[in-house]
Protein backbone atom coordinates (compact mmCIF):
# COMPACT_ATOMS: atom_id res chain seq x y z
CA UNK A 1 0.00 0.00 0.00
CA UNK A 2 1.15 3.43 -0.47
CA UNK A 3 0.88 5.90 2.17
CA UNK A 4 -0.96 9.41 0.85
CA UNK A 5 -0.09 11.95 3.16
CA UNK A 6 -3.37 13.32 4.44
CA UNK A 7 -2.76 17.01 3.88
CA UNK A 8 -0.27 17.55 0.62
CA UNK A 9 3.12 19.68 0.86
CA UNK A 10 3.15 22.59 -1.59
CA UNK A 11 6.02 24.07 -2.05
CA UNK A 12 6.40 27.60 -0.39
CA UNK A 13 8.98 30.14 -1.34
CA UNK A 14 10.08 32.65 1.52
CA UNK A 15 11.27 36.26 0.78
CA UNK A 16 13.74 38.13 3.01
CA UNK A 17 14.23 41.79 1.91
CA UNK A 18 16.91 43.34 3.10
CA UNK A 19 15.15 45.34 5.14
CA UNK A 20 16.12 45.29 8.59
CA UNK A 21 19.08 48.15 9.91
CA UNK A 22 20.93 47.13 13.33
CA UNK A 23 22.39 50.27 15.19
CA UNK A 24 25.41 48.82 17.24
CA UNK A 25 27.04 50.67 20.50
CA UNK A 26 30.31 48.79 21.28
CA UNK A 27 33.15 49.38 24.03
CA UNK A 28 36.67 49.48 22.73
CA UNK A 29 37.91 45.94 22.05
CA UNK A 30 34.48 44.25 22.25
CA UNK A 31 34.51 40.70 20.97
CA UNK A 32 32.98 39.29 17.83
CA UNK A 33 31.38 36.95 19.30
CA UNK A 34 29.46 39.06 21.75
CA UNK A 35 28.29 41.38 19.17
CA UNK A 36 27.37 38.48 16.73
CA UNK A 37 25.73 37.34 19.98
CA UNK A 38 23.32 40.02 20.95
CA UNK A 39 22.22 40.42 17.22
CA UNK A 40 20.88 37.07 17.01
CA UNK A 41 19.00 37.41 20.74
CA UNK A 42 17.76 40.75 19.78
CA UNK A 43 16.47 39.22 16.23
CA UNK A 44 15.25 36.18 18.09
CA UNK A 45 13.20 38.12 20.46
CA UNK A 46 11.31 40.72 17.98
CA UNK A 47 10.61 37.34 15.48
CA UNK A 48 13.21 38.73 12.83
CA UNK A 49 15.38 37.13 10.95
CA UNK A 50 18.64 37.22 10.20
CA UNK A 51 17.98 36.51 6.19
CA UNK A 52 16.52 39.73 6.24
CA UNK A 53 19.35 42.23 7.26
CA UNK A 54 20.27 44.98 5.14
CA UNK A 55 23.34 46.98 7.34
CA UNK A 56 24.57 47.35 10.79
CA UNK A 57 25.16 51.09 11.66
CA UNK A 58 27.04 53.00 14.60
CA UNK A 59 29.05 56.53 15.06
CA UNK A 60 32.12 57.32 13.62
CA UNK A 61 34.40 56.87 16.52
CA UNK A 62 33.46 53.10 15.55
CA UNK A 63 34.19 52.77 11.95
CA UNK A 64 37.38 50.80 12.72
CA UNK A 65 36.54 48.74 15.94
CA UNK A 66 37.64 45.00 14.89
CA UNK A 67 34.79 43.53 16.53
CA UNK A 68 32.36 45.16 14.88
CA UNK A 69 33.89 45.25 11.60
CA UNK A 70 33.93 41.28 11.83
CA UNK A 71 30.54 41.02 12.92
CA UNK A 72 29.37 42.57 10.19
CA UNK A 73 31.55 40.23 7.57
CA UNK A 74 30.22 37.20 9.44
CA UNK A 75 26.69 38.52 8.56
CA UNK A 76 27.50 39.86 4.91
CA UNK A 77 26.16 43.08 5.19
CA UNK A 78 28.33 46.45 5.24
CA UNK A 79 28.82 48.99 8.27
CA UNK A 80 27.49 52.38 8.12
CA UNK A 81 28.67 55.31 10.44
CA UNK A 82 27.37 58.58 11.03
CA UNK A 83 28.54 61.32 13.22
CA UNK A 84 28.49 62.12 16.84
CA UNK A 85 26.14 65.31 15.67
CA UNK A 86 23.96 63.30 13.46
CA UNK A 87 23.21 60.80 15.81
CA UNK A 88 22.69 63.27 18.78
CA UNK A 89 19.81 65.02 16.61
CA UNK A 90 17.40 61.89 17.11
CA UNK A 91 14.70 61.44 19.27
CA UNK A 92 15.27 58.10 20.61
CA UNK A 93 13.28 56.25 23.75
CA UNK A 94 16.45 55.09 25.87
CA UNK A 95 19.29 58.04 25.74
CA UNK A 96 22.05 57.60 28.52
CA UNK A 97 24.64 59.68 29.80
CA UNK A 98 27.59 56.34 28.75
CA UNK A 99 27.39 57.19 25.37
CA UNK A 100 27.65 60.86 25.87
CA UNK A 101 30.43 60.89 27.81
CA UNK A 102 32.30 58.52 25.42
CA UNK A 103 31.70 58.98 21.87
CA UNK A 104 29.19 62.81 22.15
CA UNK A 105 25.56 61.41 21.28
CA UNK A 106 23.12 60.38 24.00
CA UNK A 107 22.40 57.26 21.97
CA UNK A 108 24.03 54.80 19.73
CA UNK A 109 22.44 51.94 18.73
CA UNK A 110 19.05 53.34 19.09
CA UNK A 111 19.83 56.99 16.87
CA UNK A 112 21.68 54.72 14.32
CA UNK A 113 19.07 52.48 13.64
CA UNK A 114 16.68 54.56 13.32
CA UNK A 115 18.88 56.77 11.10
CA UNK A 116 19.94 53.76 9.10
CA UNK A 117 16.54 52.75 8.25
CA UNK A 118 15.30 56.31 7.33
CA UNK A 119 12.74 55.06 10.04
CA UNK A 120 10.68 56.94 12.83
CA UNK A 121 10.04 54.05 14.95
CA UNK A 122 12.25 51.33 16.48
CA UNK A 123 11.12 47.43 15.56
CA UNK A 124 12.98 46.71 18.98
CA UNK A 125 14.89 49.78 21.25
CA UNK A 126 17.56 48.69 22.90
CA UNK A 127 19.60 45.67 24.65
CA UNK A 128 22.75 44.94 25.92
CA UNK A 129 24.84 42.09 26.02
CA UNK A 130 25.09 39.40 28.37
CA UNK A 131 28.54 37.48 28.26
CA UNK A 132 29.58 35.89 31.45
CA UNK A 133 31.55 37.49 34.78
CA UNK A 134 31.80 41.04 33.09
CA UNK A 135 30.40 43.94 31.62
CA UNK A 136 28.46 44.13 28.58
CA UNK A 137 30.34 45.79 25.96
CA UNK A 138 27.76 45.78 23.09
CA UNK A 139 24.45 47.41 22.37
CA UNK A 140 21.83 46.81 19.46
CA UNK A 141 19.06 48.27 18.76
CA UNK A 142 16.75 47.10 15.51
CA UNK A 143 14.72 49.02 12.55
CA UNK A 144 12.91 48.62 9.68
CA UNK A 145 13.42 50.59 6.72
CA UNK A 146 9.77 51.55 5.22
CA UNK A 147 8.87 50.11 2.39
CA UNK A 148 7.48 52.35 -0.66
CA UNK A 149 4.31 51.22 -1.47
CA UNK A 150 2.54 51.42 -4.92
CA UNK A 151 -1.12 53.00 -6.10
CA UNK A 152 -2.11 51.03 -9.25
CA UNK A 153 -5.03 52.92 -10.67
CA UNK A 154 -6.53 50.48 -13.41
CA UNK A 155 -9.18 51.05 -16.22
CA UNK A 156 -11.12 48.00 -16.72
CA UNK A 157 -13.10 49.03 -19.78
CA UNK A 158 -16.48 49.24 -20.45
CA UNK A 159 -17.11 45.45 -19.55
CA UNK A 160 -16.27 43.08 -22.38
CA UNK A 161 -13.53 41.01 -20.58
CA UNK A 162 -11.84 41.04 -24.31
CA UNK A 163 -11.81 45.20 -23.62
CA UNK A 164 -9.91 44.67 -20.58
CA UNK A 165 -5.97 45.32 -21.24
CA UNK A 166 -3.54 42.74 -20.38
CA UNK A 167 -1.61 45.08 -18.81
CA UNK A 168 -4.52 45.96 -16.24
CA UNK A 169 -4.70 42.30 -16.18
CA UNK A 170 -1.08 41.98 -14.95
CA UNK A 171 -1.99 44.81 -11.80
CA UNK A 172 -5.02 43.24 -11.13
CA UNK A 173 -3.08 39.97 -10.27
CA UNK A 174 -0.07 42.07 -8.55
CA UNK A 175 -2.05 43.96 -5.88
CA UNK A 176 -2.04 42.83 -2.75
CA UNK A 177 -5.03 44.91 -2.12
CA UNK A 178 -7.69 45.74 -4.30
CA UNK A 179 -9.99 49.08 -3.96
CA UNK A 180 -13.04 49.77 -5.73
CA UNK A 181 -16.79 49.81 -6.40
CA UNK A 182 -18.08 46.26 -5.62
CA UNK A 183 -19.81 46.21 -9.35
CA UNK A 184 -16.47 46.95 -10.58
CA UNK A 185 -15.15 44.30 -8.46
CA UNK A 186 -17.43 41.80 -9.56
CA UNK A 187 -16.37 42.10 -13.07
CA UNK A 188 -13.05 41.11 -12.06
CA UNK A 189 -13.02 38.96 -9.20
CA UNK A 190 -12.33 35.87 -11.08
CA UNK A 191 -8.77 37.24 -11.67
CA UNK A 192 -7.99 38.31 -8.39
CA UNK A 193 -5.13 36.36 -6.45
CA UNK A 194 -6.50 34.15 -3.85
CA UNK A 195 -5.80 35.36 -0.59
CA UNK A 196 -6.04 39.29 -1.98
CA UNK A 197 -8.14 41.90 0.29
CA UNK A 198 -10.46 43.21 -1.44
CA UNK A 199 -12.33 46.81 -0.10
CA UNK A 200 -15.31 46.93 -1.76
CA UNK A 201 -17.35 49.92 -1.02
CA UNK A 202 -21.30 50.95 -2.70
CA UNK A 203 -21.44 53.76 -4.64
CA UNK A 204 -21.01 57.38 -3.38
CA UNK A 205 -18.26 56.56 -1.33
CA UNK A 206 -15.97 57.87 -4.16
CA UNK A 207 -13.77 60.27 -1.66
CA UNK A 208 -13.40 57.81 1.33
CA UNK A 209 -12.41 55.34 -1.65
CA UNK A 210 -9.78 57.38 -3.01
CA UNK A 211 -8.22 58.43 0.93
CA UNK A 212 -8.04 54.60 1.32
CA UNK A 213 -6.51 53.25 -1.64
CA UNK A 214 -3.64 56.02 -0.39
CA UNK A 215 -3.70 55.33 2.91
CA UNK A 216 -2.98 51.38 2.30
CA UNK A 217 0.02 52.01 -0.14
CA UNK A 218 1.35 54.51 2.19
CA UNK A 219 1.57 51.35 4.38
CA UNK A 220 3.78 49.81 1.58
CA UNK A 221 1.06 47.70 0.11
CA UNK A 222 0.55 47.10 -3.78
CA UNK A 223 -2.66 48.52 -4.11
CA UNK A 224 -4.96 48.51 -7.13
CA UNK A 225 -7.47 51.26 -7.00
CA UNK A 226 -9.89 50.33 -9.99
CA UNK A 227 -12.90 51.82 -12.27
CA UNK A 228 -14.30 50.98 -15.51
CA UNK A 229 -13.86 52.27 -18.60
CA UNK A 230 -11.07 54.56 -18.06
CA UNK A 231 -10.13 55.18 -14.14
CA UNK A 232 -9.01 58.18 -14.82
CA UNK A 233 -12.35 59.81 -16.81
CA UNK A 234 -15.01 60.84 -14.48
CA UNK A 235 -13.77 58.12 -11.88
CA UNK A 236 -11.16 57.82 -9.01
CA UNK A 237 -7.50 58.54 -10.29
CA UNK A 238 -7.99 62.65 -9.74
CA UNK A 239 -9.53 62.20 -5.76
CA UNK A 240 -6.87 59.46 -5.04
CA UNK A 241 -4.07 61.76 -7.05
CA UNK A 242 -5.19 64.88 -4.88
CA UNK A 243 -4.69 62.75 -1.42
CA UNK A 244 -1.76 60.96 -2.47
CA UNK A 245 1.97 62.21 -1.54
CA UNK A 246 5.75 61.52 -3.30
CA UNK A 247 6.30 59.15 -0.44
CA UNK A 248 4.45 56.12 -2.96
CA UNK A 249 5.10 55.06 -6.49
CA UNK A 250 1.58 55.70 -8.70
CA UNK A 251 0.90 54.34 -12.17
CA UNK A 252 -1.70 54.06 -14.66
CA UNK A 253 -3.08 51.78 -17.03
CA UNK A 254 -5.58 53.61 -19.15
CA UNK A 255 -8.75 52.14 -20.29
CA UNK A 256 -10.97 52.01 -23.43
CA UNK A 257 -13.56 54.25 -22.15
CA UNK A 258 -17.09 54.68 -22.65
CA UNK A 259 -17.18 57.39 -25.42
CA UNK A 260 -14.47 55.62 -27.25
CA UNK A 261 -16.37 52.01 -26.75
CA UNK A 262 -19.75 53.46 -28.04
CA UNK A 263 -18.10 55.47 -30.62
CA UNK A 264 -16.98 51.98 -32.65
CA UNK A 265 -20.27 50.42 -31.88
CA UNK A 266 -21.86 53.46 -33.55
CA UNK A 267 -19.76 54.29 -37.02
CA UNK A 268 -16.93 56.79 -36.76
CA UNK A 269 -18.46 59.65 -34.94
CA UNK A 270 -15.46 60.96 -33.22
CA UNK A 271 -13.35 61.15 -36.18
CA UNK A 272 -13.01 65.40 -35.85
CA UNK A 273 -12.50 67.43 -32.50
CA UNK A 274 -14.92 66.05 -30.01
CA UNK A 275 -15.43 66.47 -25.94
CA UNK A 276 -16.59 64.80 -23.07
CA UNK A 277 -19.35 66.33 -20.76
CA UNK A 278 -20.99 64.74 -17.76
CA UNK A 279 -24.57 65.74 -17.05
CA UNK A 280 -24.32 65.00 -13.43
CA UNK A 281 -24.80 68.15 -11.48
CA UNK A 282 -24.00 66.24 -8.18
CA UNK A 283 -20.26 67.43 -8.17
CA UNK A 284 -20.51 70.67 -10.66
CA UNK A 285 -23.39 73.25 -10.58
CA UNK A 286 -25.64 73.34 -13.58
CA UNK A 287 -24.89 76.61 -14.76
CA UNK A 288 -20.73 75.38 -15.36
CA UNK A 289 -22.32 72.46 -17.48
CA UNK A 290 -24.62 74.53 -19.18
CA UNK A 291 -21.87 77.20 -20.03
CA UNK A 292 -19.65 74.02 -21.43
CA UNK A 293 -22.33 72.81 -23.15
CA UNK A 294 -22.98 76.12 -24.94
CA UNK A 295 -19.68 76.88 -25.01
CA UNK A 296 -19.15 73.25 -27.49
CA UNK A 297 -22.20 74.09 -29.18
CA UNK A 298 -21.05 77.40 -30.62
CA UNK A 299 -17.35 75.61 -31.26
CA UNK A 300 -19.12 73.48 -33.49
CA UNK A 301 -17.61 70.35 -31.38
CA UNK A 302 -19.13 66.29 -31.72
CA UNK A 303 -20.60 66.04 -27.31
CA UNK A 304 -20.24 62.93 -25.71
CA UNK A 305 -22.68 63.33 -22.48
CA UNK A 306 -21.75 60.76 -19.62
CA UNK A 307 -23.75 60.30 -16.57
CA UNK A 308 -27.04 61.71 -18.92
CA UNK A 309 -30.26 60.82 -17.34
CA UNK A 310 -31.16 59.54 -14.26
CA UNK A 311 -34.94 59.14 -12.78
CA UNK A 312 -33.99 62.02 -10.37
CA UNK A 313 -32.50 64.03 -13.44
CA UNK A 314 -34.60 63.95 -16.56
CA UNK A 315 -34.25 68.02 -17.47
CA UNK A 316 -30.54 68.19 -18.05
CA UNK A 317 -29.94 66.26 -21.34
CA UNK A 318 -33.06 67.59 -23.49
CA UNK A 319 -31.66 71.04 -22.02
CA UNK A 320 -28.38 70.42 -23.14
CA UNK A 321 -29.38 68.97 -26.45
CA UNK A 322 -31.54 72.43 -27.04
CA UNK A 323 -28.47 74.19 -26.74
CA UNK A 324 -26.94 72.37 -29.25
CA UNK A 325 -29.90 72.35 -31.38
CA UNK A 326 -29.44 76.12 -31.87
CA UNK A 327 -26.41 75.66 -33.63
CA UNK A 328 -27.09 72.62 -35.17
CA UNK A 329 -29.62 71.61 -38.17
CA UNK A 330 -31.26 69.78 -36.06
CA UNK A 331 -33.02 66.69 -38.10
CA UNK A 332 -29.33 66.34 -40.18
CA UNK A 333 -27.42 66.26 -36.97
CA UNK A 334 -26.96 62.85 -36.09
CA UNK A 335 -27.08 61.56 -32.36
CA UNK A 336 -25.72 58.23 -30.95
CA UNK A 337 -27.37 56.60 -28.19
CA UNK A 338 -25.25 53.43 -26.36
CA UNK A 339 -25.90 51.49 -23.85
CA UNK A 340 -23.88 48.86 -21.60
CA UNK A 341 -21.84 48.51 -24.72
CA UNK A 342 -19.64 45.33 -24.39
CA UNK A 343 -22.47 43.74 -21.79
CA UNK A 344 -24.84 41.11 -22.26
CA UNK A 345 -27.63 43.76 -22.60
CA UNK A 346 -25.64 45.79 -25.16
CA UNK A 347 -27.85 48.39 -26.76
CA UNK A 348 -27.47 51.37 -29.49
CA UNK A 349 -29.34 53.40 -32.27
CA UNK A 350 -28.60 56.36 -34.43
CA UNK A 351 -31.23 58.79 -34.31
CA UNK A 352 -31.20 62.77 -34.74
CA UNK A 353 -31.50 65.69 -32.83
CA UNK A 354 -34.77 66.46 -33.72
CA UNK A 355 -36.53 62.89 -32.90
CA UNK A 356 -34.28 61.67 -30.32
CA UNK A 357 -36.79 60.37 -27.32
CA UNK A 358 -34.72 61.09 -23.78
CA UNK A 359 -36.43 58.03 -22.36
CA UNK A 360 -34.56 55.69 -23.97
CA UNK A 361 -31.53 57.05 -22.27
CA UNK A 362 -30.63 56.16 -18.69
CA UNK A 363 -27.08 56.25 -16.24
CA UNK A 364 -25.80 52.95 -18.21
CA UNK A 365 -25.52 55.09 -21.52
CA UNK A 366 -23.58 57.65 -23.57
CA UNK A 367 -25.00 59.87 -25.89
CA UNK A 368 -22.86 61.38 -28.55
CA UNK A 369 -24.22 64.05 -31.08
CA UNK A 370 -22.75 64.96 -34.34
CA UNK A 371 -21.28 68.46 -34.86
CA UNK A 372 -22.36 70.17 -38.40
CA UNK A 373 -20.47 68.52 -40.81
CA UNK A 374 -21.73 64.54 -39.48
CA UNK A 375 -23.86 62.67 -41.16
CA UNK A 376 -25.46 58.91 -41.29
CA UNK A 377 -24.57 57.07 -43.75
CA UNK A 378 -25.93 53.25 -44.06
CA UNK A 379 -27.08 53.33 -40.73
CA UNK A 380 -23.77 54.47 -39.40
CA UNK A 381 -22.65 57.47 -37.50
CA UNK A 382 -20.04 59.27 -39.57
CA UNK A 383 -18.06 62.45 -38.52
CA UNK A 384 -15.80 63.32 -41.38
CA UNK A 385 -12.30 64.16 -40.92
CA UNK A 386 -11.59 67.72 -42.42
CA UNK A 387 -13.72 70.49 -43.17
CA UNK A 388 -12.42 70.52 -46.64
CA UNK A 389 -14.32 67.38 -47.45
CA UNK A 390 -17.83 68.71 -47.25
CA UNK A 391 -17.11 70.70 -50.56
N1 LIG B 1 -14.72 55.95 -15.98
C1 LIG B 1 -15.86 55.65 -16.82
C2 LIG B 1 -16.96 56.70 -16.71
C3 LIG B 1 -17.60 56.80 -15.36
S1 LIG B 1 -18.96 57.91 -15.33
C4 LIG B 1 -15.38 55.51 -18.26
O1 LIG B 1 -14.24 55.87 -18.56
O2 LIG B 1 -16.14 55.01 -19.09
C5 LIG B 1 -20.31 56.80 -15.56
C6 LIG B 1 -20.98 57.02 -16.90
O3 LIG B 1 -20.16 56.42 -17.90
C7 LIG B 1 -22.32 56.34 -17.06
O4 LIG B 1 -23.37 57.12 -16.52
C8 LIG B 1 -22.42 56.22 -18.57
O5 LIG B 1 -22.77 57.47 -19.12
C9 LIG B 1 -20.97 55.94 -18.95
N2 LIG B 1 -20.69 54.49 -19.14
C10 LIG B 1 -19.84 53.75 -18.44
N3 LIG B 1 -19.77 52.49 -18.92
C11 LIG B 1 -20.59 52.45 -19.98
C12 LIG B 1 -20.96 51.42 -20.93
N4 LIG B 1 -20.44 50.18 -20.85
N5 LIG B 1 -21.85 51.73 -21.89
C13 LIG B 1 -22.35 52.98 -21.98
N6 LIG B 1 -22.04 53.97 -21.10
C14 LIG B 1 -21.19 53.72 -20.13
Amino acid sequence: AVAVPAVPTAPTVRLFPPSLVVGVGASKGAPAEEILGLIGTALAEAGLDARSLHSLTSVDAKADEPGLLAAAAELGVPVRCFTADELAAVTVPNPSDAPLAAVGTPSVAEAAALLGAQATELLLPKRKSAPEGRAAMATAAVARRPVRGRLAIVGLGPGARDLLTERARTELRRASVIVGLDQYVDQIRDLLRPGVRVEATGLGAEEERARSAVRLAQQGLAVALIGSGDAGVYAMASPALAEAGADIDVVGVPGVTAAMAAASLLGAPLGHDHVSISLSDLHTPWEVIERRVRAAAEADLVVTFYNPRSRARDWQLPKALAILAEHRDAPATPVGIARSVSRPDEWHKVTTLASLDPTEVDMFTVVTVGNTASREVAGRFVTPRGYRWQV
